[in-house]
């Protein structure tokens, strides 16, 4: 018998279950079994009784590599089921590796349990690029008949990890909590986006058996095509996909038959859509920044559903006056049935069902829902048209002085008299321009909502500009001044800036770019609290030797591991000791690291392995987290990835979410 605490149960039911044939003599098997999963674990049973259930197994979510959908290797009589069935596969690496080929019931199903698990795991380090679809017999792989076992896969996975809060895997994952108008609706089955309910095919799913799929998506946002070729885009208009074979820049047809590009990141796959067409979903936002933004529009029963800091989980969060202006938040449970509930008395088949209840019945809540924030800020495109990078720079306009930094003055200015950017004007003989021109057509692509987007330069004439997103708050480090008293008593705040930080580095680790001065001064903050990576790899092609040599008086030590200062040694680790050092500035409010000290006694101590003390306003966990970043072998150090989901753990331990 086994008691989990309905409370940790992300997912449960029943899935038919392919023997993993660890004992060679055994037959292969298919037997039903009930799954229950955890944040830890995912567990299988014999029976769905709970109280005469006995486990048969057990996945260890943190060995977990690879989650896919596989291929139907086998037949309704193999299986001993009739019917449908959907096969996918978790495949786990503990002294060897080990697949769990599972089949869901129902198409809908599949999707769900992937993407639950996939939330679970989105932390893991050891994710595969590559699987077998079909599992090995003895001999060979029953899909690409290689017949070594240790082969590389045959398939290429769908990349659940390669852009955690973008990735259409995870955000499909929404899809079955789909729109329905009736809370009291009497139906069980879950509704699918196109309208069909699991197991019984629309026309159109019929239809895509047979003929190659075509890709239809929806905008998100309205978005104002300037230069010819592109295509303005209405939000919540669908548009047909022509080419999507580079990642930024889609060609698309419109309903009136107009073809362009438009940026991908504006639009959605219409089947993956699942909350993203909601104006009160707002994803990946924090419960900081969501009580940030709600205050600000303060209005009475103003509210957002977000994912909840517990992977799978949705949260309600609700602004009330009463008694005193204050934000409420509410997990979204599901009870056994997969119906979701914020008071058990009120049950619905999807998230927007639950919504719509709520929006006439306030049921237990502080408030009726009745309004979410609108006209949220577009994100940002990867360059300001399709294959664009250099800027004429008589379709900038200049305003007003934003600061000046290493390079010179930055200035507000509106592209062709529309588009909010930042103009650094560099200063001549500050860098290798013609380096750094041939860079930016590979920077424009570096693509994440934690990185302040390099829009392209003006390098026609002197001096050049760069052109980037506007980021209205300035840098970070005198937000973080300016802003002391309120934030340093909001220590959720403070940690959730780091979290962005960590998520814009961890996408700039993957594709191997370090940025070699990261520090409070530059990163960047925006509307709604979201904070930016700047400036990244721009230290490569700086020319003044009092910056790029670490003898130099523009030289940031402060910042510096022992590597770097020893042998100029630059990597990643390098920039995650600067990341331990940011982590500080943040918990400080912006004061400088070790205050007064000389450069020389600044080197001294890092050599001699003496550290950063603990700011005061800081839990010991998330000062634990800035000495792993002060490991002094490189090699010890984390990696982003893996610092963001301690920071993430952390956050969940010492916050309520
Ligand atoms: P930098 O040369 O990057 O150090 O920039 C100097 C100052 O200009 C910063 O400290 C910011 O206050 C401001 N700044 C730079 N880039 C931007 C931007 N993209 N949006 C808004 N302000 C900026």
């Amino acid at each position: 018998m086994s008691i989990i605490d309905s409370r940790f149960i992300i997912k449960q039911g029943y899935m038919v279950k392919r023997s993993q044939n660890k004992r060679v003599y055994t037959l292969v098997n298919f037997k039903k079994r009930w799954f229950v999963l955890t944040r830890r674990h995912l567990i299988y049973y014999d029976d769905e009784n709970e109280a005469k259930r006995k486990e048969k197994g057990r996945v260890d979510l943190d060995r977990v590599h690879t989650i896919e959908a596989a291929e139907r290797f086998f037949s309704n009589e193999e299986v001993g089921i009739e019917g449908d069935f959907y096969p996918f596969l978790v495949s786990y690496h503990h002294d060897e590796d080990y697949t769990l080929f599972l089949l869901a019931l129902r198409d809908f199903d599949r999707i769900y349990w992937i993407l639950a698990i996939r939330n679970v795991c989105a932390h893991n380090a050891n994710v595969r690029s590559y699987f077998h679809p079909a599992p090995w017999n003895g001999r060979k792989w029953t899909c690409c008949k290689n017949n070594t076992k240790l082969t590389d896969g045959c398939r290429e996975c769908d990349g659940w990890l390669s852009s955690q809060e973008s990735s259409p895997s995870k955000d499909s994952f929404k899809e079955n909590l789909s729109n329905k108008e009736n809370c009291n609706s009497t139906q069980s089955s879950p509704i699918m986006p196109g309208g069909g309910t699991p197991g019984t095919p629309s026309a159109k799913q019929k239809d895509k058996q047979s003929t190659p799929r075509q890709k239809v998506v929806v905008a998100l946002y309205n978005y104002k095509a300037i230069e010819t070729g592109d295509l303005s885009l209405e939000k919540n208009m669908e548009y047909e996909v022509i080419d999507d074979s580079q990642e930024h820049w889609w060609k698309v047809r419109d309903s009136k038959g107009n073809i362009g590009f438009i940026p991908s990141n504006y639009v959605k796959e219409k089947e993956l859509l699942g909350l993203q067409q909601y104006e009160w979903y707002v994803n990946d936002m924090s419960r900081q920044r969501s009580e940030s933004l709600l205050k600000h529009e303060d209005k009475e029963g103003c509210f957002v559903v977000r994912n909840s800091s517990t992977k799978g989980l949705y949260t309600l969060s609700l602004y009330t006056k009463v008694p005193h202006p204050h934000v409420k938040h509410y997990h979204i449970k599901q009870n056994s049935r997969g119906e979701f509930f914020l008071s058990e008395k009120h049950c619905c088949n999807s998230i927007p069902e639950l919504i719509n209840y709520h929006k006439h019945n306030s049921g237990g809540l502080a408030s009726r829902l009745k309004t979410s924030p609108c006209d949220r800020p577009a994100p940002a495109t990867a360059g300001l048209s399709h294959d664009k990078w250099e800027i004429d720079h008589n379709e900038l306009m200049l305003l007003e002085e934003l600061g000046s930094g290493q390079f010179g003055v930055v200035r507000r200015g509106k592209w062709r008299g529309t588009k909010d950017v930042a103009v650094k004007m560099m200063k001549e003989g500050t860098m290798s321009e013609d380096d750094f021109i041939e860079e930016a057509k590979v920077m424009t692509k570096l693509q994440h909502p934690n990185l302040v987007q390099l829009y392209g330069v003006c390098s026609k004439n002197r001096p050049i500009f760069i052109v980037t997103e506007y980021m209205r708050h300035g840098s970070l480090l005198n937000y973080l001044r300016k802003n002391e008293q309120s934030l340093c008593t909001n220590q959720g705040l403070l940690l959730d800036m780091c979290i962005q930080i960590c998520k814009g580095m961890a996408y700039l680790e993957k594709q191997n770019c370090i940025h070699r001065d990261l520090a409070a001064r530059n990163c960047l903050v925006g509307t709604e609290n979201i904070v930016k990576v700047a400036d990244f790899g721009l230290a490569r092609y700086v020319l003044d030797d009092q910056y790029t040599s670490s003898g130099g008086s523009k030289f940031p030590i402060k910042w510096a591991p022992p590597e770097v200062l020893n042998y100029t040694r630059f990597s990643s680790k390098s920039d995650i000791w600067a990341y331990g050092v940011l982590m500080w500035e943040v918990f400080t409010c912006g004061k400088m690291p070790y205050g007064r000290l000389k450069n020389s006694e600044v080197v001294d101590r890092v050599q001699k392995g003496i550290i950063l003390e603990k700011p005061k306003a800081c839990f010991k966990e998330v000062y634990d987290v800035m000495k792993k970043c002060w490991s002094h072998l490189p090699e010890n150090r984390p990696s982003f990835q893996l610092l963001k989901g301690t920071l993430i753990k952390v956050s969940q331990g010492i916050l309520v979410d």
